[in-house]
């Protein structure tokens, strides 16, 4: 969502906060009445929780007068505990004067057109999840020995990555200039500037949203904690593998998410969870949101979120109940969990905590700090389940992670009726590969096919290691016609593509099967298809596609 749609979503969100305040006012109003008439704790409660409600959604809005204006009566009611006695006359009085400035409040809320504090996105805060290829991104080789930088720089250039190199800071410095670097790799030792230079323009890289990695020849505690205060995203120590500095790039820069990060809203104001899901749009996060919490279940059959934003306070269960039904489930038990409140005290916040949940944020949050936030959560979330799961040479799901997504996108395709096309890959002669050019070698190969295939597939596809030099795709929603063009073309250009070794160049092929969940009745089934039809093209001849 760009920032101008963002804008217009937030401009229909406060027209119809306005146009309802009336409606909402004499409803807190009457509760208000109720209470006064009938001193109950059951009455006070819920004049309480109405005016809580909309002391949130207000100030998320921007309308911060009035905002205040239900605080101020939330909070004096609260600090009522006795109900046994009508209130002391005072108590009364203050109460009463507080309602008065509620509706002065509103009144000139809506009798001015009063403009709510601006509420924007910055501009200069990237998408934090824009999903990169290896081809978009510029990385900078920092390194004073020539020939050893010019080495890393050659074959970073082979995994795809636009890279270049300079000898020193100054010329670093020139070229980042010239075109902005996605990340740069920085050695530690360069005789014509100190190790604090070197440190400096890496902080000043990560402030710039450019990911700063150092490549040091020493490890010791100093270096380490120079690395911790420039805040740079990485701290690799010589010598290193080059498939283990490619994975760490990837890691950096999130290359290896192969859908946008999924956020689960639950909040039952539906003016609330809309603009927060419209701000996380804004910035690639795909949300769902859900407003009847006692729902949840049901809607987690559906979306698999890798972070959770509760409401606090909601009528049927509070957001605190919704977090331990949560982390009760082995499936969500390490998924980050935040909560929105308007309620941000030192003594929520312990209570959140208690219960094995992450953060409190004020729902009147700007905008580009709660993107901070939470997408700072998503990523530290990602990358220990990247660590922890994924296939260690590829970077591609796993075994038993791609056969949990191929389950269930079928199951989600049959209950929207849409067919899911399965794809089983199979490297053509590939132990001659490994004979004849070593493992290393036959390795490298496996990483670039699944770079090539990360590159063509879409966001909502998924792609897995099934097996040694075989691949299990799964696409939602398309067809078998679709996905054979697709194949052929990433087979064309992987057949093209010169894999160099040593001083020895080689190309390779792939065969590939695939089969619609259209025509068989269970994933085994399907699974039996595609391979069958695989086994079919290497009978072919090899090097093409078949359908079963
Ligand atoms: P075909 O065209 O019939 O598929 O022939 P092929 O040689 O590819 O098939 P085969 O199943 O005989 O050999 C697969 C080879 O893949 C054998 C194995 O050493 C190699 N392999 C499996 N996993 C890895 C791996 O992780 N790294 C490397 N380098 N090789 C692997
Ligand atoms: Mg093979
Ligand atoms: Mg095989």
């Amino acid at each position: 969502m760009s920032n101008q749609n963002f804008e217009a979503k937030l401009k229909e969100l406060r027209e119809l906060f306005t146009s309802t305040l009336p409606d909402k006012m004499a409803e807190v109003l009457s509760l208000w009445e109720n209470t006064l008439e009938d001193w109950t704790e059951a009455n006070c409660k819920k004049c309480i929780f109405e005016l809580h409600s909309l002391k949130g959604s207000s100030g998320t809005l921007g309308f911060k007068e009035i905002s205040a204006a239900f605080s101020d009566c939330e909070s004096k009611l609260k600090a009522i505990h006795d109900f046994s006695q009508s209130p002391e006359s005072e108590l009364v009085f203050q109460l009463k004067q507080a309602f008065d400035r509620l509706v002065v409040a509103q009144e000139k809320l809506l009798s001015t057109n009063q403009q709510p504090s601006k509420v924007s996105l910055r501009q200069n805060l990237e998408p934090s999840s824009k999903i990169l290829k290896p081809s978009d991104i510029q990385v900078l080789v920092v390194d004073y020995e020539r020939s050893s930088g010019e080495l890393l720089k050659k074959l970073l250039s082979e995994f795809g990555f636009n890279t270049s190199y300079a000898k020193n800071l100054t010329q670093a410095k020139q070229l980042h200039a010239e075109t902005k670097m996605h990340i740069v790799l920085l050695d530690l030792v360069m005789p014509d500037c100190t190790v604090d230079e070197i440190f400096s323009f890496a902080k000043d890289l990560e402030k710039q949203n450019t990911r700063a990695v150092i490549l040091s020849g020493q490890d010791n505690f100093d270096v380490r904690l120079g690395a911790i205060h420039a805040n740079v995203s990485d701290f690799i120590v010589k010598p290193y593998q080059i498939t283990n500095l490619v994975a760490k790039i990837r890691s950096a820069l999130l290359l290896d998410l192969v859908r946008p990060f999924k956020v689960f809203l639950v909040d039952d104001q539906e003016s609330v969870a809309s603009y927060f899901q419209s701000t996380l749009q804004a910035y690639d996060m795909d949300v769902k949101v859900l407003l009847d919490p006692t729902k949840i279940l049901e809607s987690l059959k559906e979306y698999d979120p890798d972070i959770f934003l509760f409401d606090l306070f909601m009528p049927e269960v509070n957001g605190i109940e919704l977090a331990k039904i949560i982390r009760l489930m082995e499936k969500y038990d390490s998924i980050p969990i935040v909560f929105l409140t308007s309620e941000n005290t030192i003594e929520t916040k312990l209570e959140v905590l208690e219960v094995g949940c992450d953060d409190v944020l004020p729902k009147n949050i700007s905008p580009d700090v709660l993107v901070k936030q939470v997408s700072s959560r998503l990523k530290r979330g990602h990358e220990l389940r990247y660590l922890n799961s994924r296939d260690s040479l590829t970077g591609l799901l796993n075994h038993g992670q791609i056969m949990d997504a191929a389950s269930s996108a079928l199951q989600l395709g049959i209950r929207r009726r849409t067919p899911t096309i399965f794809a089983m890959i199979d490297l053509d002669y590939f132990k001659a590969v490994n004979d004849t050019h070593g493992h290393a070698a036959g390795d490298k190969v496996l990483m670039g096919l699944g770079q090539l295939l990360l590159q063509h597939v879409r966001q909502t596809d998924y792609i897995g290691r099934y097996g040694g030099e075989e691949f299990l795709l799964v696409f939602p929603d398309s067809e078998l016609e679709v996905i054979k063009q697709k194949l052929d073309h990433i087979r064309e250009i992987l057949s093209s593509l010169m894999f160099k070794h040593g001083n020895k160049e080689f190309n390779v092929t792939y065969s590939a099967g695939i089969a619609s969940s259209e025509d068989y009745e269970s994933l085994a089934d399907i699974l039996i298809a595609a391979d069958s039809a695989l086994y079919r093209a290497k009978e072919k001849g090899r090097n093409n596609v078949q359908i079963k």
